[in-house]
């Protein structure tokens, strides 16, 4: 565990610097406030900090202040030594941001007893953001294939769309659904089904670029988006698509399967004033006329079609 110490006083900061090392801490040492603020700043900087509430240039307070401007993580857990011991003067250090105190000259065991405290805290932070983080890939993700869920990419598609107007760009979205789907989980079990929808997932996944978004729309229904494009460059993806998914059959338990996929594409550069509803009410149209005339192909939303999709 490394630890942060700013102590202008060289005797006392020594003396701290000494016990950290002797209690098995790797310590970053300071003279001053400036130092301490810099050093917190650092890549992989020390998420736990003593510092000396007076000390020239930038006084602990003032450090602590500038710490709990910035973005709560990670956590810095700040412990500020002082020789005042005025309760008033607690108040003031602790409502500037820190966590707790220490008086100087400081005693050894409190120290001790301080840190481990200060280290519960910081485990019990790292865990809530982990718990968070894995709410938030429950939330936008779709269990099975990995890709972003319906709610997710419909969010991404409606930030999407307001940038590509802030910009004056394009943006366009592909559906793309596989042929004959409900064949294979009646042939072959939801087993093999589900085991299809990663490797089609996976294929799309690695063909688009990487600032595309694919997620899964429906059971077999896939809205991938693709900013920046217009139909012809919707359509060059489109192909890639799908050759991706036709090109090579998915293996099913050892036996080997083609699936083919539908797909229809829009853009707003057929229509500018377009909102996420349109792009997917008119993609969702040409994909109805890719399956109306044969599947296993592309089909392109046109202006006039005026993004009527399939009841
Ligand atoms: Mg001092």
């Amino acid at each position: 565990m490394k630890i942060l110490i700013a102590e202008d006083e060289t005797v006392s900061r020594r003396l701290l610097q000494n016990t950290l090392v002797k209690w098995g801490y790797e310590v970053v040492v300071c003279r001053d406030g400036q130092e301490a603020w810099e050093g917190l700043q650092t890549q992989d900087a020390p998420q736990l900090a003593i510092l000396d509430w007076m000390m020239p240039k930038m006084d602990g307070l003032l450090v602590c202040k500038e710490i709990r401007k910035q973005s709560a993580e990670p956590y810095v857990y700040i412990l500020l030594l002082t020789s005042k011991s005025q309760k008033e003067d607690l108040i003031t250090g602790l409502e500037a941001g820190a966590d707790d105190y220490l008086t100087k000259p400081f005693d050894a065991p409190e120290l001790k007893a301080k840190l481990r405290a200060g280290m519960r805290i910081l485990d019990l932070q790292t865990e809530l953001i982990n718990a968070r983080e894995a709410l938030r890939v429950q939330a936008t993700q779709d269990p099975l294939t990995g890709l972003w869920n319906r709610g997710a990419i419909l969010e991404a598609l409606r930030r999407e769309i307001a940038r590509a107007k802030r910009e004056r760009n394009s943006v366009a979205v592909v559906m793309a659904d596989l042929d004959h789907f409900k064949r294979i989980n009646d042939s072959y079990g939801h087993l093999a089904g589900d085991a299809a929808l990663r490797q089609v997932a996976d294929r799309m996944r690695s063909s688009i670029r990487p600032y595309d978004a694919i997620g899964r729309y429906g059971g077999e229904e896939f809205l991938i988006l693709l900013p920046g494009c217009n139909i012809p460059g919707a359509a060059t993806v489109a192909e890639r698509l799908m050759t991706s998914i036709a090109g090579q059959p998915v293996d099913l338990a050892g036996e080997k399967l083609l699936i083919t996929c539908s797909l229809g594409v829009a853009s707003n550069s057929e229509a500018p004033e377009a909102d996420a509803d349109w792009l997917i009410r008119a993609a969702d149209a040409a994909l109805y006329q890719a399956k109306s005339a044969g599947r296993d192909r592309v089909e392109f939303a046109l202006k006039e079609m005026e993004g009527k999709g399939r009841e």
